[in-house]
């Protein structure tokens, strides 16, 4: 789950989330439906009938959004990719794949159901509009509604532009057609910014001429556009880097442990100050016990650190672990879940190393400055 995300619901086995930004969306939206935008379309009616309309109008917005996910989402799974959860946030929605898509065929498919699941549900609504199936005026105010915003979903997310639905459809085209994924998520990417740019640029130009908050908006679109391409890229690549990175290669070999009766007062000063580290693990006999952290001895006043042993103040077993022939991938990704700074190396209930932050800075720095030359 994304931080800052409340689980509301589970949907075929997938966790549903509502990032606190979203909180804010709706609201925006309720506003600016029941404010501006029904009042002109169906004048005279009550001021709470506006609002009500406007909130299960932004309701079904986010319904809408919530489906276009799980389209995303069902078809991953049906194609043996694991879905973890799916976000709602600010600008939308997405769905965490644990893995990215290993064919060209699969990463068409996982995305190109989104923007066809939007035009399915805009057709649903056009249909309720053009039989009259509406019970009520405010009914149809809605249906008209979820029309319109579901084109525009469908419309903006087919873009061409990596990371949306439509950049991830050009790549995979790219890809299938030369074979070849970092050339296909890099055009990919350069026709995200391109169309961030163009964006930004319609966006200052309808801000002067027609409509400041509509320009407002664009510029805004434009630049999340803009960046993320970069961004997505780049983590793409990482994740593929990390992938044929063995644990062994990037963790500290040479873990300074500490037996579980030694004093604090000897952990603080041989270890901590001595070695610049953070953390060590509490072994006996090369057998992990626990781990103990900077954070750890902060709860016990300095007095105390002569008298009181490592093994009360430690985070005991069972932890999480991983093993140095683990690829990266899995254990960056434990360590991000968890919040981990560092996270022991066990093989056969031994431990052979500590995997922490500054290990792998330190790894990835290494690399890029050789790249470099
Ligand atoms: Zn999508």
């Amino acid at each position: 789950m994304m931080k800052g995300s409340l689980r509301v619901a589970r949907i075929a086995g997938i966790d549903i989330g509502i990032h606190y930004t979203w909180i804010l969306i709706f609201m925006l939206i309720t506003w600016s439906l029941a404010a501006g935008y029904f009042p002109v379309d169906y004048p005279g009616w009550a001021e709470w009938l506006y609002w009500l309309t406007a909130a299960v109008a932004s309701l079904l917005l986010f319904v809408s959004v919530l489906i276009h996910e799980l389209a995303h989402s069902l078809v991953a799974r049906s194609r043996g990719l694991p879905v973890k959860s799916i976000n709602l946030f600010l600008l939308g929605g997405v769905s965490n794949l644990e893995t990215e898509p290993e064919k060209p065929g699969v990463e068409f498919a996982v995305a190109i159901v989104g923007p066809l699941a939007s035009i399915a549900i805009a057709g649903v609504f056009w249909a309720v509009e053009y039989f009259k199936l509406a019970p009520f005026e405010s009914a149809e105010a809605i249906a008209r509604y979820l029309v319109v915003v579901n084109v525009l979903l469908a419309a903006f997310n087919i873009l061409p532009g990596f990371p949306l639905d439509g950049g991830r459809v050009l790549r995979a085209i790219i890809w299938g057609a030369t074979n070849n994924l970092k050339k296909a998520t890099n055009i990919a990417t350069i026709t995200g910014q391109v169309f961030g740019w163009i964006m930004i640029a319609a966006g200052v130009f309808m801000a002067l001429v027609v409509d400041l908050i509509s320009g407002i908006w664009f510029v805004f679109i434009g630049w999340f556009l803009n960046s993320s391409a970069e961004a997505s890229r780049r983590e793409l690549e990482l994740r593929s880097l990390w992938l044929n990175v063995r644990v062994a290669s990037v963790m500290n070999d040479r873990p300074e442990s500490i037996g579980p009766g030694e004093a604090v007062d000897k952990l603080v000063n041989e270890i901590y100050l001595r070695r610049g580290l953070r953390y060590a693990p509490v072994a006996e006999e090369g057998r992990l016990l626990g781990i103990v952290t900077l954070a750890d001895i902060k709860k016990i006043p300095m007095g105390e650190w002569k008298n009181t042993p490592v093994s009360s103040i430690m985070t005991r077993q069972p932890l999480k672990v991983v093993s140095p022939s683990d690829d990266m991938r899995t254990a960056v990704q434990l360590m991000a879940e968890n919040g981990l700074d560092q996270i022991p190396v066990v093989a056969n209930d031994r431990i052979v190393g500590m995997l922490g932050r500054a290990d792998i800075i330190r790894y990835v720095q290494v690399h890029h400055e050789l790249g470099r030359r």
